[in-house]
C-alpha cells in the first residue's frame, strides 16, 4: 500500500511536473528554433540580396565608365581640333590624340583608317554595325594587338598566374592577354579606337569597391571586395594575399567558373576567395562579340556576419536559458502547491498503517479539489476511528467474558480435582483399611502366644540364666509392644465409620489440654516450650478420642522435628473455608522444617523419613480422621526455621450428617 502510494505520488510529481515544464522546457525550444530556423534563412537571403545588389552596383559602375569612356572618345571625334590636327600631319594628329588619351585618363587612343591594327573580330563587328557611329564594350587582346596600340601595354597586362587551391587545372604560367574597356567612334575615314587595359588597373576597381562598400581609393573600406577576371584569373582586385599583395594572377574555384562563365548564370552564394570564406556574387562578362570573356565579383567577408548570427543565437539560447531558470523555479513552486497537500495526504495515511488513528490530514489552506479530498478523507478517518474504538470496546468485553468463565472452568476444574483426589484417597484408605484390618487382625494372636509365652519363659528361667538373656528378653518385648502399637494404630486407622465411636460436640481447648498433657513428658525430654494462644471458639462435631489422636500425633512430630529443644506453638481461632464458619488448631514447631520435595507425601501412608522409629502413618490416619470429621489438616514449612500444621474443622452446627 506504501509502496504504491509512492508509486502513485511519483506519478502525480511527474505528471505535474511534465504539466509544468512542457510548455517551457518543449514547446517553447521547439518554437524558439523555428523562429530561429526562420530567422537564420532570412538573415542568409538578406546577405544574398545584400551581395546582389553590390553586383549591380559594381555593373552599373563598370557601365558608368564604359560610357563616359565613350562618350569621351566620341566628344575627341567630333572636336575642330581633330580635324585641324589631321589637316596639319601626322606627327600634329599623334601628338593631339596622345594628349587626349592622356586627359581622359585612356591607355590608348588611336586613329584606324584601314583597320590594321582592329583585331579581327572587332572589325567584322565594326563592318556589320556600320550605321552606329559608337561601337564599345569589352575585348580581349593579344599580346601582340596590344602591342600595336601602345608602348608596354601588353607587359602590363601579363601577370604570372598563381597556384591556386581548387581552381581549374591548368599548365599556363602568365595571362598574358588583355581585359580591355574598349570604344570605337566613326569619324571621316576611319574611326578612332581607345580603351582602358583592365588588367592591373587598380584605380577602376579602387573606385568600384570604394562606391560599393565606402571609403575612398586612397583609404579603402575593408568591408568588401571587388575582383574583375579575365576568364579564371584575377586580372584587377582588392583582395589581399597572406602578405597583404593584391591577389592579382589567382584563380577562381573551378566550380563558380563552370558556373559563371561556361555557363552564363550569376553566382549569389558563399564562396571561399584566396583565403577565407566570403559572401560572393560573380556575374559573367562578355566581350563586344557577346563572348564570355570573364567576371566581375564583388563579395564580403563571411566571418563578422557568421559571428554577428552567432552571437544572436547565442545570446537567443542565453535568454531562453534565462526564462528558464527564472521560470522552472516558479512552476516548481506552484506544482508544490499541489504536491504538499498530497504529500500530507500520504504521510497521515501511512500515521494510520503504522496504527496512529489519530492522524489527521488537519486544515488545508486550498479550497480546491484536493482541498475537498482531504477534509473527506479526515471524515473517514473519523469514522474508521470510532469503528475501530466501538471494535476495541466489543473485543475488551469479550475477553472479560472469556477471563471470566476460563477462571470458572479452573475453578470447577481444580473443585474436580479435588474432589477426584478425595476419592481416590478415600478409595485408598478403604482398601487399605481393609488389608490393615486383616493383618492386624492376623498379627494379633501370635503377638499374643508369643507376649504369653515370653512370660512363661521369663518364669521357666533360673535367675542366673535370666541375667545372661536380660537383655534379649527386653528387646523381644520391646519389640513385641512396637508391633502392638502398630497393629494398634492400624486398627485405628481401619475402623470404618460404623466402627468407630460416636462423635460429640467436643470443646477444641479442652482437648488441646488433654493431649498436651499426654505428650508432657516427650515436651520435657526435648526440652521444648509450649506457647498458647487461646481463643474462643465455638465447639465442633468429632470423636473426640480421634481429635486428641491427631493432636498428639502432630506434638510428637513436632517434638521430634524439635530434638535440641524449641517452642511449640498452638494456636486456636475461627477460620471461613469455603464460606463455612470452622475452628482452626494451628501447630507450629521451631523444628527442621520439611523439604520442599518431601511435603507433598508427608500424608501419604507409610511415609517416613525416621526409618526404624517412625511408621508412616501418623499423619495419613491424622488426615484420615479429619475428613472424617468433615475438616482437613494442611501443612506448611520452612526448611530449617520450622513447620505449621493446621487442623481445620466445620464449627458443630454446620458440620455434615453423614460424616
Ligand atoms: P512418622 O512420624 O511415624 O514418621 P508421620 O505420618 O506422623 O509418621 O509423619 C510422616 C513424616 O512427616 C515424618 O517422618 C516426618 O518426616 C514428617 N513430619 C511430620 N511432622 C513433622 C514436623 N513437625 N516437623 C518435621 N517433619 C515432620
Amino acid at each position: 500500500m506504501t509502496a504504491l502510494i509512492a508509486r502513485l505520488k511519483a506519478q502525480v510529481r511527474l505528471k505535474l511536473l511534465v504539466l509544468a515544464l512542457l510548455p517551457i522546457a518543449v514547446l517553447l525550444p521547439i518554437f524558439l528554433g523555428a523562429t530561429m530556423w526562420h530567422w537564420l534563412g532570412r538573415f542568409d537571403a538578406l546577405l544574398t540580396e545584400k551581395v546582389t545588389s553590390d553586383l549591380r552596383i559594381a555593373e552599373q559602375y563598370f557601365v558608368k565608365i564604359e560610357e563616359a569612356q565613350a562618350q569621351s572618345i566620341a566628344a575627341i571625334g567630333n572636336a575642330r581640333q581633330l580635324s585641324d590636327a589631321r589637316a596639319e600631319g601626322e606627327g600634329a594628329l599623334a601628338e593631339f590624340l596622345d594628349r587626349r588619351r592622356d586627359q581622359i585618363g585612356l591607355d590608348f587612343l588611336i586613329m584606324e583608317t584601314n583597320g590594321a591594327r582592329t583585331p579581327e573580330p572587332v572589325q567584322a563587328l565594326l563592318q556589320r554595325d556600320r550605321d552606329r557611329d559608337m561601337q564599345s564594350g569589352l575585348i580581349v587582346a593579344s599580346p601582340a594587338e596590344m602591342a600595336l596600340w601602345g608602348d608596354g601595354l601588353a607587359e602590363r597586362a601579363r601577370l604570372p598566374i598563381r597556384d591556386t587551391d581548387a581552381a581549374r587545372p591548368t599548365d599556363r604560367a602568365f595571362e598574358e592577354r588583355g581585359l580591355i574597356l574598349w570604344a570605337a567612334y566613326q569619324i571621316e575615314g576611319g574611326y578612332l579606337f581607345g580603351g582602358r587595359l583592365l588588367n592591373r588597373n587598380l584605380d577602376v576597381i579602387d573606385r568600384m569597391n570604394a562606391l560599393v562598400y565606402g571609403g575612398d581609393v586612397a583609404a579603402p573600406s575593408d568591408a568588401g571586395t571587388t575582383t574583375l577576371f579575365l576568364d579564371d584569373v584575377r586580372i584587377s582586385t582588392n583582395v589581399r594575399l597572406f602578405e597583404g599583395e593584391r591577389a592579382l594572377g589567382t584563380r577562381v574555384t573551378e566550380v563558380v567558373w563552370h558556373k559563371v562563365v561556361e555557363r552564363g548564370e550569376t553566382w549569389l552564394d558563399r564562396a571561399f576567395v584566396v583565403n577565407d570564406w566570403y559572401i560572393s556574387g560573380y556575374m559573367p562578362l562578355s566581350d563586344v562579340t557577346g563572348a564570355r570573356v570573364g567576371m566581375l565579383y564583388t563579395g564580403f567577408l563571411e566571418q563578422p556576419y557568421r559571428d554577428q548570427r552567432n552571437g544572436t543565437v547565442l545570446a537567443l539560447g542565453l535568454a531562453f536559458l534565462a526564462v528558464l531558470l527564472l521560470a522552472v523555479p516558479i512552476f516548481l513552486r506552484m506544482a508544490r502547491d499541489v504536491f504538499a497537500p498530497l504529500e500530507r495526504m500520504t504521510s497521515t495515511m501511512q500515521q494510520v498503517e503504522r496504527g496512529d488513528l489519530r492522524a489527521r490530514i488537519g486544515k488545508m489552506e486550498s479550497e480546491d479539489e484536493i482541498g475537498a479530498v482531504a477534509r473527506h478523507l479526515d471524515r473517514l478517518l473519523d469514522q474508521v476511528k470510532d469503528r475501530d474504538e466501538a471494535l476495541r470496546q466489543y473485543n475488551d468485553q469479550l475477553n472479560d467474558l472469556v477471563d471470566m468463565r476460563t477462571q470458572e472452568l479452573r475453578a470447577a476444574n481444580e473443585k474436580l480435582e479435588e474432589t477426584y483426589a478425595q476419592l481416590i484417597l478415600k478409595e485408598k484408605l478403604a482398601s487399605l483399611g481393609e488389608i490393615t484390618a486383616g493383618v492386624a487382625h492376623e498379627i494379633n494372636n501370635p503377638i499374643a502366644v508369643i507376649q504369653g509365652n515370653m512370660e512363661l519363659l521369663r518364669m521357666s528361667l533360673t535367675e542366673e540364666m535370666k541375667a545372661e538373656v536380660a537383655m534379649e528378653l527386653d528387646l523381644i518385648e520391646a519389640q513385641t509392644r512396637r508391633i502392638n502399637v502398630i497393629v494398634g494404630k492400624l486398627l485405628s486407622f481401619s475402623r470404618s465409620g460404623e466402627m468407630s465411636d460416636h462423635s460429640s460436640l467436643v470443646n477444641v481447648k479442652d482437648a488441646v489440654d488433654s493431649a498436651l498433657i499426654l505428650v508432657a513428658a516427650d515436651l520435657r525430654k526435648h526440652n521444648i516450650e509450649t506457647r498458647r494462644i487461646d481463643r474462643d471458639v465455638p465447639p465442633i462435631e468429632i470423636v473426640e478420642n480421634e481429635l486428641q489422636q491427631v493432636l498428639v500425633n502432630l506434638f510428637i512430630n513436632a517434638a521430634q522435628a524439635m530434638s535440641k529443644g524449641g517452642t511449640l506453638t498452638v494456636e486456636l481461632q475461627e477460620s471461613l473455608r469455603d464460606d463455612r464458619p470452622g475452628v482452626e488448631i494451628r501447630v507450629s514447631d521451631t523444628g527442621a522444617g520439611i523439604p520442599a520435595d518431601q511435603i507433598a507425601h508427608i500424608f501419604d501412608p507409610f511415609f517416613t523419613t525416621k526409618q526404624a522409629e517412625g511408621t508412616g502413618l501418623g499423619l495419613s490416619i491424622s488426615q484420615a480422621l479429619m475428613e472424617r470429621a468433615g475438616g482437613n489438616i494442611t501443612v506448611e514449612s520452612i526448611c530449617g526455621r520450622g513447620t505449621i500444621f493446621s487442623v481445620w474443622c466445620p464449627a458443630a452446627s454446620f458440620c455434615p450428617d453423614d460424616i
